[in-house]
C-alpha cells in the first residue's frame, strides 16, 4: 500500500504526537490512519484503528468504538493522559449505559472531554431505520459514514428465552453463492471493527432495558451480510470486545461466526478465539457445491471436512461442536440420498446440524423444499444420532431472514454459475420469480 505523508498533525489539546497519513487505498472510508510519532508499543501499527473520515473534519479523526483496551491506552497516552482514562472510555463505549456522545461520559474531566470532542467520535454507525416483521423480527438498517454506498444491516430475532442479534461483517459479499440475495450485491467493502461492534452496542442501547432480563441480547451470530473470514482481522478484533468481560462480556458459547468454508482462515480462527464456528455446507456433492457455492472449487468438501475433523480432534476444543448450516433447496439438495451422504460426510466431527428453509427472494431460480421433505430429511439424521434442528424461517416478510439482506441494486451483480445438466430440469420447471413481489417485500415500517 502506497502512503504519502500529506496531512498536518491532528491537534489534540495542542500537544499532539500524531501524524495523519493519507493512504492511496481505494477504500474511501478508510482513507486515514493515525500513526504515533513516538515508537509504537508492542501493540504495533496494525492495531491502530482505521477511521471513517469522509464526512469528518480533519480535527475529528478517530473512531473510538471498535478499539480494544490496548488501543485506547495508546490513544489516551498520545493525549498525555493516564492509562486509567482508557479504562473509563472502555466502559463508556461497551458497558451499559453506553455513551452516545462525549458529554455523556460524566466522570471524565472537562478538559479531557473537550479534547475528545474535537479529536474523536464515539461511533461509526447511526441507526437509519427499523423494519419490523410480523413475527417480531426486526431488521435494523445502519447508516455508514462518508461516500460508501449501501447500509449495514443487522437482524434482531426475539425468541422465548433468548434474543439473537445477527450482524454483518461486510457490505455485500464476494462469494457469489447462487441462492443468496446478499451475494447478488457483490462485495462493496469490508466493515471496520467499529462498524461491526457498533451493530451490537447500538442495538443493545436501543432495545435492552436494564430491569427486564427478557430484553437482553443473549446471542450474537455473524450471519448477516458478508463472508466474515474475508475480513478476519476486524472480526477477531470485534470478537475480543464482544467476549471481554470488561467490555460486552458475552459468553463465547453464545457468539457464533459463520463461514462459507475458507480453510486457512478456519484454522486461524480456531486458534485465535474461543467463539463458536458455523460452516455453511449446503450440499453433499462437489458437483452441487461447486455450482451453488463457488468457493468449493477452491476448498472442496473433502478438504473442508478433513480440516474440521483434524481441528476438532486436535484439542477437542473444550468439548465444542461445529455448527453445520444446510439450506434446503427444493429438488437440489433435499433428497434422502443427500441426507445419507451428509451423514457420511460429517462422521467423526463433533457437530450440530441446522437445517434452514430456503428464504425466497425476487429473481431466484431456487424454491423452498416442501415441509414434509424437510421433516423427512431431519428425521433421517435424527434417527441416526445426529443433533439436528429444522430452523423456522424468521422475518422473511420484511426481507430480514437469512440470505435476504443487502441491496443488489448498488453493485454489479456477479455472473450466475452454469446449472449442471442434471438440475436444468428441476430449475426449469420452477418459476424464476418468487410468488411475492419485490415491492411487497421491501415495504418499510419506520420506528
Ligand atoms: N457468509 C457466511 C455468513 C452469512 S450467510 C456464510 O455463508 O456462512 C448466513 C447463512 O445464511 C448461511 O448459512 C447461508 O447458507 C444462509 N443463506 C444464504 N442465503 C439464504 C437463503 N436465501 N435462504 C436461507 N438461508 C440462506
Ligand atoms: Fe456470502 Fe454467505 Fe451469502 Fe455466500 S451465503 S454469498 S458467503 S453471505
Amino acid at each position: 500500500m502506497l502512503r504519502s505523508r500529506a496531512q498536518k498533525p491532528c491537534s489534540v489539546l495542542g500537544r499532539s504526537t500524531r501524524i495523519l497519513v493519507r493512504c492511496s487505498d481505494a477504500n474511501p472510508t478508510e482513507r486515514y490512519v493515525v500513526e504515533p510519532a513516538s515508537p509504537p508499543n508492542d501493540a504495533g501499527d496494525e492495531q491502530l484503528q482505521p477511521v471513517a473520515s469522509a464526512s469528518l473534519s480533519q480535527a475529528t479523526c478517530w473512531t473510538l468504538s471498535g478499539m480494544t483496551l490496548k488501543e485506547l491506552e495508546n490513544f489516551v497516552s498520545g493525549m498525555g493522559e493516564k492509562p486509567y482514562r482508557a479504562r473509563q472510555l472502555y466502559k463508556w463505549l461497551y458497558r451499559p449505559p453506553v455513551a452516545s456522545q462525549v458529554d455523556d461520559m460524566t466522570d471524565l474531566g472537562k478538559l479531557f472531554r473537550e479534547a475528545l470532542a474535537s479529536s474523536a467520535r464515539l461511533h461509526a454507525l447511526s441507526l437509519r431505520e427499523v423494519r419490523e416483521a410480523q413475527d417480531g423480527t426486526r431488521k435494523l438498517v445502519y447508516q455508514v459514514d462518508g461516500d460508501s454506498p449501501g447500509a449495514v444491516e443487522s437482524v434482531l430475532i426475539p425468541a422465548s428465552g433468548r434474543n439473537t442479534l445477527c450482524i454483518s461483517s461486510q457490505l455485500g459479499c464476494a462469494m457469489n453463492c447462487q441462492f443468496c440475495f446478499t451475494g447478488k450485491m457483490g462485495l462493496q467493502r469490508n466493515l471496520t471493527a467499529a462498524e461491526i461492534v457498533d451493530q451490537v452496542t447500538l442495538t443493545k442501547a436501543r432495545y435492552e432495558s436494564p430491569r427486564q432480563a427478557s430484553t437482553q441480547i443473549s446471542n450474537v451470530v455473524f450471519m448477516g451480510m458478508g463472508e466474515p473470514f474475508q475480513n478476519l482481522d476486524n472480526v477477531l478484533r470485534a470478537l475480543e470486545i464482544l467476549l471481554d468481560p470488561k467490555a460486552m462480556g458475552l459468553s463465547h458459547r453464545k457468539v457464533t461466526v459463520s463461514t462459507s468454508g475458507l480453510v486457512p482462515e478456519i484454522r486461524r480462527y480456531l486458534r485465535e478465539t474461543s467463539a463458536n464456528l458455523a460452516v455453511s455446507l449446503n450440499a453433499t456433492t462437489n458437483e452441487v457445491r461447486n455450482w451453488i457455492m463457488p468457493i468449493n472449487r477452491k476448498y472442496p468438501l473433502e478438504v473442508l471436512l478433513e480440516t474440521l475433523r483434524e481441528e476438532y480432534a486436535r484439542d477437542a476444543r473444550r468439548g465444542d461442536k461445529v455448527f453445520f448450516e444446510y439450506v434446503l433447496l427444493g429438488g437440489v439438495n433435499d433428497s434422502l440420498d443427500d441426507a445419507k451422504r451428509l451423514l457420511r460426510l460429517i462422521a467423526h466431527i463433533p457437530c450440530k446440524v441446522n437445517l434452514i428453509p430456503f428464504n425466497s427472494h425476487a429473481g431466484s431460480e431456487f424454491r423452498p423444499s416442501p415441509l414434509p421433505q424437510m421433516e423427512a430429511f431431519r428425521q433421517y439424521l435424527h434417527e441416526r444420532g445426529v443433533l439436528v434442528t429444522l430452523r423456522r424461517s424468521r422475518g422473511d416478510d420484511k426481507m430480514a431472514a437469512c440470505g435476504q439482506l443487502g441491496n443488489p441494486g448498488i453493485g454489479r451483480t456477479p455472473p450466475r454459475m452454469r446449472v449442471p445438466d442434471a438440475f436444468q430440469k428441476v430449475l426449469g420447471t420452477t418459476p424464476l420469480q418468487t410468488r411475492r413481489s419485490a415491492g411487497a417485500q421491501q415495504g418499510l415500517s419506520k420506528h
